[in-house]
């Protein structure tokens, strides 16, 4: 399958199916923001739930928090944002669309045939320019005199600001993590590829505070944990990558930085971005407020800025991962089958309950599995048509787990479990199946 191809039918899969809708499609839509149907919300808030897990909860050195979108000003002036979160961009005078200077090679000129923008001997492109990417709100009842404020362009400021904070508020000590999960808004020239780069999206982030001389030893650290996540998301190790910032890439800032890249069916791009930050963000914070934020080491009696390694990725970008991984086309008996293999942790949905048909108390028996069921997982109850077109229903939803009820349940209390990928079908009893889900579900 082309991947093109295959990216087409991954959205129109998600539309039909109820994972993501273009905002506003009412209205025509609007650019580059995306709504999360049924199944979506769950798969997105399964990835989150996930990462939160295993950053705040099984650690104990790092606490979460959820700040503000809207933030004082200053705080942007600080971080740098203000000054320089730009991207170069050029304008074409014939056509009137704009791109971002450094990504030409990936842009389409809208005239046809669609070649890249410069390359038609209509175009006439502008010298690049840079183009501020925070979108403005005023502050305040009376937009003249009010107060101009950002939409955050990235939730780790909310964490920089709330070091000291968390760090009295809480019995942590140097080394230890701030984690929060939060939109933010970012007005990108040329957004695109569904919902990998949208003008609001949410981050995972996590800043871990080290000290000073400790920090390339924790950027390791990081690094091997954060690729050791992506893998135990059930993510195919062929399709990640490294990509080293090198030079010119590398932030003034930043002493290193390393991207795990997913291969999406349109190139390889960035996924999550893993940053050696050292105490740039605190020292600006310190200089812009005048207030001291500097660690005292009790033990050895000192008063240093920690550095900060950062993990930053996005939760929209990571549930377009897992359905690009998860997305297959396989031939069953002469029919093309679209499954989604979900890690069963990440399901929207864990179990369907379908009774075998709609008579002899099958439904009853059905409905009280499904009710029991559904206090503990997502789970759905299907009697419409065919058997066999009910499975290819819960494929499409990536449902790893389809419980079938037949003549045999009433005999014998067993259900039918048929497994998604495998297609192998088991007969488990009933009244174990709240405990036998759990430990297929476990992440
Ligand atoms: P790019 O250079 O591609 O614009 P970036 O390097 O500025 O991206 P970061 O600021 O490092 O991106 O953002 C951290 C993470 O947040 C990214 O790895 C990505 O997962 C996510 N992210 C950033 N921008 C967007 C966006 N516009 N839409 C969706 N997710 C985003």
């Amino acid at each position: 399958m082309a991947d093109n191809d295959r990216m087409e039918k991954l959205v129109s899969l998600c539309k039909r199916r109820g994972f993501v809708f273009q905002s506003s499609e009412l209205y025509g839509g609007l650019g580059s923001v995306w709504d999360y149907g049924p199944l979506g919300v769950e798969l997105k808030r399964n990835v989150k739930d996930r990462w939160w897990r295993s950053m705040v909860h099984v650690r104990d050195d790092i606490e979460g928090i959820d700040a503000g979108i809207l933030m004082h000003p200053k705080v942007w002036e600080a971080s740098g944002h203000v000054a320089g979160f730009a991207d170069p961009m050029v304008d074409c005078k014939t056509c009137k669309a704009r791109f971002r200077a450094d990504k030409l090679a990936d842009a389409q000129c809208p005239q046809k045939p669609s070649k890249h923008p410069g390359d038609h001997t209509a175009c006439e492109l502008t010298e690049p320019r840079q183009f501020n990417l925070m979108f403005r709100t005023f502050m305040g009842p009376v937009e003249e005199t009010a107060a101009l404020v950002y939409l955050r362009p990235e939730t780790a400021q909310g964490i920089y600001v709330n070091y000291l904070n968390v760090l009295q508020g809480s019995r942590q000590k140097v080394p230890f993590g701030i984690a929060q999960i939060g939109k933010a808004f970012r007005n990108e020239i040329t957004p695109g590829n569904f919902i990998f780069r949208t003008r609001e999206f949410e981050q995972m982030e996590m800043q871990f505070f080290v000290k000073p001389g400790t920090d390339e030893e924790w950027f390791e650290r990081w690094r091997a944990l954060r690729w050791q996540w992506c893998l135990d998301l059930g993510l195919r190790a062929e399709k990640l990558r490294w990509h080293q910032h090198l030079h010119g890439e590398l932030a003034h800032y930043a002493k290193a930085a390393y991207d795990i890249e997913y291969e999406f069916p349109f190139g390889w791009n960035e996924f999550e971005g893993i940053h050696n930050r050292t105490d740039f963000d605190l020292s600006r914070h310190q200089q812009y407020s005048g207030r001291k934020l500097e660690y005292f080491d009790q033990e050895r009696n000192e008063r240093w800025l920690p550095y900060v390694v950062e993990t930053s990725m996005g939760a929209d970008r990571c549930a377009l991962v897992v359905l690009c991984d998860a997305y297959h086309e396989e031939q069953v008996e002469g029919e093309t089958r679209v499954v989604l293999r979900f890690h069963p942790s990440l399901a929207p949905i864990k179990a369907a309950v379908l009774p075998l048909v709609k008579k002899d108390g099958l439904p009853e028996i059905a409905e009280r599995i499904y009710h029991d069921l559904k206090g503990r997982y997502t789970a759905f109850y299907d009697d419409g048509g065919s058997v066999g077109r009910r499975y290819r229903r819960q494929d499409e939803a990536g449902t790893p787990f389809c419980i079938t009820v037949d003549g045999q349940t009433k005999e014998d209390g067993t259900v039918t479990v048929r497994h998604r990928d495998s297609l192998q079908q088991d007969r488990v009893d009933a009244a174990r199946l709240v405990a036998w889900i759990a430990e297929r579900v476990a992440a």
